[in-house]
Formats: C-alpha cells, sequence, structure tokens
C-alpha cells in the first residue's frame, strides 16, 4: 500500500528529489517498465522541477514539459508513453491519486499565479506554505480550491439520476446533481438551490456523506444526499438531457467505482 505525504510548502531547488512525476499537459508520462515515477534522466537538466512530498520511501518532484516542448525541443523526453489522466485517477490506489492531484494543482497554482492580480507584478513562491507572494505588495495568492456540491435524491426506495448534457458522448451514464457553491453560500443551501435549479424538487433532511477533490481543475466535490419531499420533475435543459427516478434494485449504467458520484449512489 502507498503512502503521500504532501510536503507543507515549497521546498529549495536544491534539496533535489528522488523520483520525479512528468506530466505532459494534465497528462502523464509511463517510463518504459510502464510505471509513473522516474528516476533522473539527461532530458530532465535545467527543467523546472517542483518537489511536493513523499511518496513511500522517495521524495518526489512533478516536472510539467508542454511549455518546454514548443520553446527547447530538445528537452522534451524521447522516451516513455502517454496516459490520459482521468483513466489513471480510475486505476490507481487513493495514495496515489492523492499525489496526482496535489502534485498537479500545486503546478496549476504557480502557472496561474505568476503575476499579482492586484498590482500587476511579478510572484515567487512564498516560504513555509504554498502561496505565491507578490515581490511588491505581498499579496499572498494560495492554491485555488473551488467547492462544489453532489448530491444523491432519494425517495424511498428510489433515487434520481440524471443525463448531463455534458456527457453526451456517453449516452447510457446516469449520475447525480453537481454544482458549484456561490460566494455567502453555504453547502446544504447549494444542495437545495442546485436540485430546485436543475430538476424543480424540493427536499427535505440534507445529509453530508463524504468528499473528493477533483483536480480538473480544482474542485472540492462535497458529497451529500437529500430526501425528496415535494415537486414533479422539471428539467434545467441547458444542463440536463434527463432525469428519472430509478429503483435501487433496477439501476442504470452508473460513473466508474472510484467517482464520488457512484459512491455516494452505492452507499
Ligand atoms: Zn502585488
Amino acid at each position: 500500500m502507498h503512502q503521500y505525504q504532501p510536503a507543507g510548502g515549497w521546498i529549495s531547488q536544491d534539496d533535489l528529489a528522488d523520483r520525479f512525476l512528468i506530466l505532459i499537459g494534465d497528462d502523464i508520462l509511463m517510463n518504459s517498465e510502464g510505471g509513473f515515477l522516474w528516476e533522473k534522466r539527461p532530458w530532465m537538466d535545467g527543467q523546472d522541477a517542483v518537489r511536493t512530498g513523499n511518496l513511500d520511501q522517495y521524495s518526489v518532484s512533478v516536472i510539467k514539459t508542454d511549455t518546454v516542448l514548443e520553446e527547447s525541443p530538445e528537452k522534451s523526453p524521447k522516451e516513455g508513453s502517454v496516459v490520459n489522466a482521468r483513466h489513471y485517477m480510475a486505476t490507481q490506489p487513493e495514495s496515489m491519486v492523492a499525489f496526482y492531484s496535489h502534485a498537479v494543482q500545486i503546478l496549476r497554482s504557480r502557472r496561474d499565479h505568476r503575476f499579482c492580480g492586484r498590482c500587476g507584478h511579478p510572484c515567487r513562491p512564498g516560504e513555509g506554505d504554498w502561496a505565491m507572494v507578490c515581490s511588491v505588495c505581498e499579496m499572498s495568492y494560495y492554491p485555488r480550491i473551488s467547492p462544489c456540491i453532489i448530491v444523491l435524491i432519494h425517495k424511498g426506495n428510489e433515487v434520481l439520476l440524471v443525463k448531463h448534457r455534458r456527457h453526451l458522448r456517453n449516452t447510457t451514464m446516469h449520475t447525480v446533481i453537481a454544482g458549484f457553491i456561490e460566494p455567502g453560500e453555504t453547502a446544504e443551501a447549494a444542495v437545495i438551490r442546485e436540485i430546485r435549479e436543475e430538476v424543480g424538487l424540493e427536499v427535505g433532511e440534507v445529509k453530508y456523506q463524504l468528499s473528493q477533490s477533483w483536480p480538473f481543475p480544482h474542485a472540492l466535490m462535497l458529497g451529500y444526499h437529500a430526501e425528496y419531499k415535494s415537486g414533479d420533475i422539471c428539467l434545467e435543459e441547458e444542463e440536463l438531457v434527463s432525469a428519472q427516478w430509478f429503483r435501487r434494485d433496477a439501476l442504470p449504467d452508473l460513473p466508474p467505482e472510484f467517482t464520488i458520484s457512484r459512491k455516494l449512489i452505492d452507499l
């Protein structure tokens, strides 16, 4: 069983890592043995490696090569094969998902906060945490996390499942309702609002179940169960193509097991 221990903040580049995770965009470059941890290679020299923590006995860094490829093609890896990150998430134990999810979000935050949004001057990695700090006004920018709710509605032995317009490529998959929490809103209020907006139903008891980090790009999904109270299904057609009650012993095609939507259905 692997263990990932994230570092508490930026670590000096002099403190070399033992192993490297190589990202091409958000996707992962696998080594020739099919593993995702690389030992140091000559083409990594001079690339921007960010040490993010420890995986088992190794200290681990992440290198993102997509920008380097354009600027200096000679530094692009000539080996390995790329795997889709969402596929990777589906097949790995939770510790590896935690490592990937942490590493990709730290890198994204550093890229997105190269300049201060308040005064426009360059930012640099801060000390003791993962903030990017403005070199002039000292404003701190922490990695962005966007809280969302995701909710399964119960009615006796039935659950409400929907098909999202954005999932149209997979026409048979049914899932649950989800949406971002608005500024000033509690998670429970967001559950009630999203259900009302998307399917026109009113719910009674709203109960927290579990959470999942989703790094595309930086969501924190808060999972709920809600009990149906009243109303008939009225579809928000811009987002959904269908919403339907299903008996628990006759469920349709569902999302993969590692997803929080599936865990909410299986609970
Ligand atoms: Zn500033």
